[in-house]
């Protein structure tokens, strides 16, 4: 006889903008956790005492699944493999996990040249470098012991397989069980802010960068065709109206790849100067998400053949092709 799986929404805090996390305890025949949070003492302290509330410790953890290698969801999941549990991503996730210093030396070297191209003076970009250095110091590297395959089942807990759903993150996972329609999504669709589909540098010297929106864009027009009941978000509340924010959601990029169209309509203009236009407030302090949201958008554009752009000084001047729909 199998066991219907419980699941135990768990939440640490994070040093983070974002706020707290939401790891998931699943108990059914086996006993799993997924994700960690960041690493800080903070939030190690309150994830042993929320599983000890549980009944639970590490050592009877029988896996541990991470949805994505962001510090605030992988963060501890050194010290819980350390603990002798089973660890599993997707085998996207192994560069970005394992502390690989020439892909960290890459993907730094890849945002210098992006920034720049993207008309960011100097001193903010190496500050976003900095930032960036910073956190990734809220995770300690490691390589998952499993990378299971998109389709394959979660051991222990029947009706529950892995999809795959990049777009946030490259290596971004989910659990779904399509019978209860249950999914336990990470960041891939969260209930009060969208997801913000991030940059990303490409695998080892390849020359093309992944163009994430539209990749997360695909992601949520599969996650449409899912049975949906209720999602656990790796922040915020569950919530059961996961296919009416899918759509809200790809309304908002249409609406907003408008906006930029629009502010496309008079003169070339670069990543940086569309930054500042959309997001004057906080376009400084939050340059890399912003610069994501915006570049982004412009491959979404791009994608329509409703912008083009030209390089000058190893600047890219973006301009509108057409009259505006
Ligand atoms: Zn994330």
């Amino acid at each position: 006889m199998t066991k219907p799986s419980t699941i135990i929404p768990i939440t640490l805090p994070t040093p983070f903008d974002v706020g707290p996390v939401n790891c998931v305890l699943l108990k059914g025949d086996a006993v799993t956790l997924i994700d960690s949070g960041a690493k800080t003492e903070e939030s190690r302290e309150v994830l042993l005492s929320s599983l000890k509330e549980n009944g639970v410790t590490l050592a009877d953890l029988d896996q541990y699944i991470c949805t994505h290698y962001h510090p605030d969801h992988a963060g501890l999941s050194k010290e819980i493999q350390q603990a002798g549990v089973q660890t599993l991503m997707l085998q996207e996730a192994v560069p970005y996990v394992s502390g690989n210093s020439e892909f960290i030396e890459w993907g730094e070297s890849f945002y210098t040249e992006l920034y720049r191209s993207f008309g960011v003076p100097d001193a903010l970009g190496r500050l976003e470098l900095l930032k960036l250095r910073k956190y990734r110091t809220f995770s300690a590297p490691f390589v998952p012991d499993i990378t299971p395959m998109p389709g394959d089942a979660v051991l222990g807990h029947e009706g529950f397989t892995f999809l795959k759903t990049p777009g946030h993150a490259p290596d971004h996972l989910s659990l779904y069980n399509e019978e209860q329609g249950i999914m336990i999504g990470g960041d891939v669709l969260l209930p009060h802010i969208s997801s913000n589909a991030l940059l990303e540098p490409p695998a080892l010297n390849d020359a093309e960068r992944p163009r994430t929106l539209l990749q997360y864009r695909d992601t949520l027009h599969y996650l449409l065709t899912l049975n949906l009941g209720l999602v656990y978000p790796g922040h915020g509340e569950p919530f059961s109206n996961a296919h009416d924010l899918i759509r809200k959601r790809l309304q908002d990029h249409l609406e907003r790849a408008k906006a930029i169209e629009h502010l496309l309509s008079d003169e070339p203009l670069t990543v940086f100067e569309l930054c500042a236009r959309l997001f004057p407030k906080v376009y400084e302090k939050q340059l890399g998400l912003v610069v994501s949201e915006v570049a982004g958008h412009l491959d979404l554009l791009h994608s329509e053949s409703r912008v083009s752009h030209d390089k000058e000084n190893h600047v890219f001047y973006f301009r509108r092709t057409g009259a505006i729909r």
